[in-house]
């Protein structure tokens, strides 16, 4: 395995010079990267970007790729689609007034789409899906006048500090590892239960001090860890027993359909969280509050909301983000776009199990709506802690790089594949080609 990775990456190093070159070049980024997760490489230095469109890719050194990672999620509409970028040049080249402060008549059509497919009656904006949790957190911790809030192990929600919690041998709560920079000991903030684990969950609800579950209906951050029958009604049982509000975190669970995890599953959470994909590629995110809690939050007079209430920052909810996600939901994320993405994914899926069986390999693939995702474990791990064991770094760079030597891109920090409205059956097959033949060289 060590030497086959090594001559994938030295092939990838011949043929990426100029981004070899042009990361050797960046002594002014910090990690010598934009973003520090840029610096998850499975090749010693990332592929730079010229161009992107549609389900394509190109780097600076003439490579094109089949792009299936499409930004962790902040492409699934596919790169530049048409309809948001005639909408953002109208925003930016005839309109004018890309921040103002002042709202435009988009919003309430996107806040009335997200009700049509997620249910929940009221919207605010943010930037980020971090700062959407973030906002979450505080409302209902305001709320409910209780101080914690209760993760899944392994879970992702952006960087919120109250998240960064894992199961201990004892079964409650300890610092992740690797955090960086906690302010307090994680569990003075939060509790943490197993994803699948209704005891676990309810002997953390029955301290009687958790404002709210915060959870992906799947987890999809530590691979695709799916709910087992019963487990989501058991989690809205025990969180109404328990006096616990529940936010549920679409983000990345929103390819399950159109109206995401919440309606595809018939769910029912007090909160629903989106970003990343709503504004195909421009930055945005959003919480919806049910109409209860809404009119709840805002009775309380000793609340500022308006003031105090306004994280998401200064450009949140602004007139280039909210025409961007407007144009998106009304002509690019469409149920018939759901449709064709969900079918590829399927056949993706089949594609890979089907690789899987023919080598009897102990992995297992899992799929949910148009994401789909493989783990080195079989069966398919269960939670978090058991996907987050299940990881085997140098055998994941090595098909990341023998795909990107070949023209496909893989979610990095995942074996993750997303399909956008234009991903093709063509991209699939290849993609079946590659991996197949990636299989092979290791265990034909
Ligand atoms: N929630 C979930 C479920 C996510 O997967 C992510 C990002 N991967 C976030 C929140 C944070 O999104 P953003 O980076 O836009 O803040």
């Amino acid at each position: 395995m060590g030497l086959l990775y090594r001559r994938e990456v030295d092939q990838f190093a011949a043929a990426h010079q100029s981004s070899q070159a042009a990361y050797a070049r960046a002594d002014h980024l910090f990690g010598r990267v934009p973003m520090t997760w840029m610096n998850k490489l499975a090749s010693g230095f990332p592929i730079y970007l010229d161009r992107a469109i549609g389900n394509r890719v190109f780097d600076i050194d003439g490579h094109e790729y089949i792009d299936f990672a499409l930004g962790d999620t902040g492409a699934m509409a596919g790169h530049s689609p048409a309809p948001t970028v005639a909408a953002i040049q109208q925003r930016i080249v005839t309109q004018g007034g890309l921040t103002t402060m002042l709202p435009t008549t988009d919003a309430e059509w996107v806040g009335a789409e997200l009700t049509r497919r997620f249910g929940a009656a009221k919207w605010s904006f943010s930037l980020t899906a971090t700062d959407a949790n973030r906002w979450a957190i505080r409302l209902v911790r305001a709320l409910t006048d209780r101080p914690r809030i209760l993760f899944n192990a392994y879970c992702y929600h952006g960087s919120v500090d109250e998240s960064l919690i894992v199961v201990g041998p004892d079964g409650n709560g300890i610092d992740r590892p690797g955090n960086v920079g906690a302010p307090v000991p994680v569990t003075a903030t939060s509790r943490v239960a197993e994803f699948n684990d209704l005891a676990g969950l309810e002997r953390q609800l029955a301290h009687g001090d958790v404002a709210a579950v915060l959870m992906e209906p799947a987890l999809t951050n530590i691979g695709i860890v799916v709910p087992e029958p019963g487990y989501l009604a058991g989690v809205r049982d025990l969180t109404r027993r328990y006096g616990a509000l529940l936010i549920n975190d679409e983000t990345h669970t929103f390819s399950a359909g159109p109206g995401g995890a919440t309606a595809a599953w018939g769910l029912e959470p007090d909160i629903v969280i989106i970003g990343k994909s709503i504004g195909g590629g421009i930055p945005c995110g959003a919480y919806g509050l049910s109409e209860e809690l809404a009119d709840r939050a805002l009775r309380r007079t000793d609340l500022d909301l308006v003031d105090m209430g306004g994280v998401g920052g200064t450009l949140a909810g602004n007139p280039l983000s909210v025409a961007a996600m407007r144009a998106t939901l009304e002509h690019v994320l469409t149920e018939a776009a759901f449709e064709h993405m969900i079918a590829l994914a399927t056949r993706f899926t089949a594609d890979v199990q089907q690789v899987i069986d023919e080598y009897r390999l102990p992995w297992s693939v899992s799929q949910l709506g148009a994401r789909t995702e493989y783990r080195f474990a079989d069966p398919a791990p269960r939670n978090g802690t058991e996907s987050a064991a299940s990881a085997d770094p140098l055998l994941e760079d090595y098909l990341h790089v023998y795909l990107a030597n070949r023209g496909i891109l893989l979610t990095p920090f995942h074996n993750m594949a997303l399909m956008c409205p234009v991903t093709g059956a063509a991209d699939v097959a290849r993609h079946h080609e590659v991996f197949a033949a990636a299989v092979a060289s290791l265990f034909g």
